[in-house]
């Protein structure tokens, strides 16, 4: 029932609200918040959808025959890249026999292209450490200014694939940039008291947000991105917490509460549900309400902290 009804979140506000009469593109995405730029910037010529809910963890997402159904018929299909969905798009893309989205074709959008991306590996990367960022961080939605990027992006492409509208999806993308600088700038006033603050997040997806408003990263619940925590890690981080007065830990839905809760009992301070993606949680229905709410769930935490690591 609970998946039910976030599922209903993630879905009517997209289909029901801004669903055009006869799309002119339909657009897959593998994230929602990508499905909801898309929608902003494609307005009522394009039909956005999401493959991968809100509330799951974008790296695993079970590659059903649903899934490979759901985008037979799709114009365009824009992945994260990065290799965020490297684990199941693989197998869903050619699964849809759809040869307008295949990689390489002019329907195949990476959003990554353009954006400024943060931990680019050095050196040789070894998957067999179980790290799945190995091109670098793909968290790059959790910033606000990078989504502006993804929506120039986006622009072009559906100029090139639907020239007679050209016109409109820049302008859409005019106004989505001009949005985000003014919701910005209010976030950016929201979280400037706890500039220099520190956090723990689940798993290394806070990176690009902790640069975009100032807070410092402490650690992360799982030791390696991909590898659950052992009692042992959980051990030692909550003893390095509290020596360092650092009493906030933020995990997204599709992550272990208990190990959050644990963690954050035995350093002394709180762990937050928030919602990285957009439709994680009530109410972050697009990208807009999503930063709304984390900005507020993260700011709140951060001021019943006492003490803290400067
Ligand atoms: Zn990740």
């Amino acid at each position: 029932m609970k998946s039910l009804i976030r599922c209903l979140w993630v879905w009517m506000p997209i289909l029901l609200a801004t669903t055009p009469a006869r799309a002119d593109l339909k657009v897959a995405t593998s994230l929602t918040d990508l499905a909801s730029v898309a929608q902003f910037v494609g307005g009522k010529h394009v039909l956005a959808q999401s493959l991968c809910r809100g509330y799951q963890d974008p790296h695993f997402v079970p590659a059903k025959p649903s899934l490979m159904k759901a985008i037979q018929h799709a114009d365009v299909f824009v992945s994260v890249g990065l290799e965020l969905d490297g684990g199941w798009l693989p197998l869903v893309l050619p699964g849809s026999r759809n040869p307008k989205i295949q990689p390489g074709a002019k329907g195949f959008v990476d959003a990554s292209e353009g954006v400024d991306v943060l931990e680019k590996p050095v050196g040789t990367v070894s998957r067999a450490e179980g790290d799945i960022h190995p091109l670098g961080n793909p968290h790059y939605y959790a910033d606000p200014k990078r989504l502006e990027a993804v929506a120039d992006h986006l622009a072009e492409v559906f100029s090139r694939l639907d020239a007679a509208n050209a016109a409109d999806y820049a302008a859409n993308a005019k106004a989505f940039d001009e949005r985000m600088e003014t919701s910005l700038a209010k976030w950016e006033q929201e979280m400037a008291p706890y500039k220099g603050a520190s956090i723990v997040t689940y798993h290394r997806n806070f990176v690009y947000f902790a640069e975009r408003f100032g807070l410092k990263l402490f650690g992360n619940v799982e030791p390696k991105p991909g590898i659950p925590p052992t009692p042992r890690h959980i051990a030692e981080l909550a003893g390095a917490m509290k020596q360092a007065g650092v009493t906030v830990v933020v995990y997204q839905p599709y992550y272990s509460a208990e190990a959050s809760r644990e963690l954050a009992s035995k350093a002394g301070g709180v762990a937050v549900e928030i919602a990285t993606e957009a439709g994680g949680l009530p109410g972050t229905d697009d990208v807009f309400s999503k930063f709304d709410v984390l900005v507020s769930s993260v700011a709140k935490a951060l001021s019943g902290k006492s003490g803290g690591a400067q």
